[in-house]
């Protein structure tokens, strides 16, 4: 597990930028990219100067592990957001935020998207009154997603309450901190989103 937990500040380290994996300990002095900012490995201190190809790949890779998402399915999100109207890179990033586990991040039921979708697979959540463990479920405006009666009391959702409460929530949520239930109000738009991406690098690299 602890080799597991080093593995996700190695990609923010080989990435160079805090891509927060965890939970508190992004928030901290303990992050790694605060105490070793340079890329892992024997040759970590002189970082390369990347080709075309490889600064392409690496945006994708960094948004890739932002959203803990695979390779197969961040291609499905590619090939969705083509077929839509509007900007692909700027979509494909819409997308990703409206999975399941990304709103239960945002909304502050977990402290990290590794946990929200680990608390989603488990069955911790409703989407409108219906219980539903798909952590990729992509949820829609007028969606309300709340925490299932009989989990209200675990010992995670307590804390994760408590440690959150006063986290901002994007504006494209409405948070109910009493309720524990969190409507989405509209889709999220590219100003709305904190990942330090150039999306268009992907859209580029998909496109050859
Ligand atoms: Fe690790 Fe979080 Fe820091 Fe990334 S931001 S290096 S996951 S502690």
């Amino acid at each position: 597990m602890s080799r597991y937990k080093d593995e996700q500040c190695r990609i923010c380290r080989r990435e160079g930028q805090k891509l927060f994996l965890k939970g508190s300990r992004c928030y901290s002095d303990k992050c790694s990219v605060t105490r070793r900012n340079y890329a892992p490995g024997e040759h970590g201190q002189g970082r390369k100067k990347l080709s075309e190809y490889g600064t392409q790949l690496r945006e994708k890779q960094k948004t890739k592990a932002f959203y803990g998402v695979g390779e197969k399915q961040f291609r499905k999100y590619f090939e969705m957001a083509e077929n839509k109207k509007g900007i692909t890179g700027e979509v494909l990033l819409q997308i990703l935020e409206s999975r399941l586990d990304n709103v239960v991040y945002r909304a502050g039921f977990g402290v990290s998207r590794a946990q929200a979708r680990q608390l989603v697979n488990h069955g911790h959540f409703d989407v409108n009154g219906i219980k539903t463990d798909i952590a990729s479920y992509l949820v829609k405006p007028g969606d309300v997603i709340s925490v299932r009666e009989n989990k209200k009391d675990s010992k995670i959702i307590k804390e994760n309450a408590e440690i959150n409460s006063n986290k901002p929530v994007p504006e494209w949520l409405e948070k109910n901190n009493e309720k524990l239930e969190a409507k989405v109000v509209r889709l999220a738009s590219r100003e709305d989103v904190d990942l330090p991406v150039e999306e268009h690098l992907i859209v580029e690299l998909y496109s050859k």
